[in-house]
């Protein structure tokens, strides 16, 4: 079974799994009606993405998370984290990251973590709150520094549509990940995962059955 770990697309092949992503929404309007029965019947992770925190209903988005987060089909919590290019101010984006993840601690879910231009204040975060649960960082297109530093405090690594394009950060680190500490993930690109698992199958020099059955396994690991 191939695992996407992290799409906005609901469409998937028989022989993948793939994990959809929930945005919970700003609007109260919004907040009431959703999910709403377009959702897809899948695997899905919730979270209040830090482009859509709404500083006055951020009560009423965490606690659609904390119901939402009950649900044997969301494996995961997120995306969630922080963004220092878009959003909202950095210092609500860390509250609500933090409250996300104390969320993620109670019901035992792994976190699915945007992270752009932020990753000092990540890994602080990190060092402050301590959580137990597994931290995917997704769609991971950063240097090899960024990517040791993540590594030595066990997060793990996803890699998307980057690694198709062999002068990406992506392509040129992904050898150096552990392949105990990785993911693959379309997220919102137009491509399709099997792609993205045959290009990183060329470039680890592993045979592609192998490589998916190993990552399927990571999968298993952290959502039993
Ligand atoms: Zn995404």
């Amino acid at each position: 079974m191939l695992i996407n770990i992290h799409t906005h697309n609901p469409e998937k092949q028989d022989n993948q799994q793939i994990i959809y992503n929930l945005i919970i929404p700003e609007t109260d309007e919004a907040l009431e009606t959703f999910p709403d029965e377009t959702i897809p019947k899948s695997w899905l992770s919730a979270g209040i993405h830090p482009w859509y925190i709404n500083e006055d209903n951020q009560k009423q988005q965490l606690e659609k998370l904390r119901q939402l987060a009950q649900y044997q089909d969301i494996k995961l919590i997120g995306e969630c984290g922080l963004d220092r290019l878009k959003g909202s101010p950095l210092a609500l984006q860390e509250e609500i990251f933090i409250k996300q993840i104390r969320v993620a601690e109670e019901i035992k879910k792994p976190l699915i973590i945007h992270c752009v231009k932020c990753f000092n204040e990540l890994i602080s975060i990190k060092k402050i709150v301590r959580p137990k649960v597994p931290m995917i960082l997704h769609g991971f297109n950063n240097n090899f520094h960024i990517a040791q530093a993540l590594l030595e405090r066990d997060f793990y690594i996803s890699l998307g549509a980057a690694i198709l394009n062999e002068n990406s950060n992506a392509a040129h680190l992904l050898p150096q990940i552990p392949l105990e500490k990785l993911f693959f993930e379309t997220d919102d690109k137009e491509v399709a995962i099997q792609d993205i698992y045959e290009k990183a199958s060329f470039i680890l020099k592993i045979p592609l059955d192998k490589l998916i059955d190993t990552i399927f396994a990571n999968y298993l690991e952290i959502c039993s």
